[in-house]
């Protein structure tokens, strides 16, 4: 069973773990529906409109309302409906 040689130091080991602590921001692209146009997550069914691909595939929920959102959208607060 090969083992490490020495012992890393510390410093060695933290330098290592802080390599990738930053969470990268997800990706937003424009949503599909040419009448909502808001930015929505990529692959992500579009938390305004319900859209995903070219048709509805969940129903836009009601403005207060905190109903069940398919795909485990992130909690989106100031985002309103507007039309
Ligand atoms: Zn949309």
């Amino acid at each position: 069973m090969p083992n490490p040689k020495r012992k890393h130091t510390r410093s060695r080991r933290d330098s290592r773990r802080a390599q990738n602590w930053t969470l990268d921001l997800p990706s937003f692209v424009p949503c599909s529906n040419s009448s909502c146009g808001k930015m929505r997550p990529s692959h992500r069914v579009c938390p305004h409109c319900g859209f995903y691909g070219d048709r509805v595939v969940v129903a836009p929920k009601p403005a207060k309302k905190k109903g069940e959102e398919g795909g485990g959208a992130g909690p989106e607060a100031s985002g309103e409906e507007a039309s």
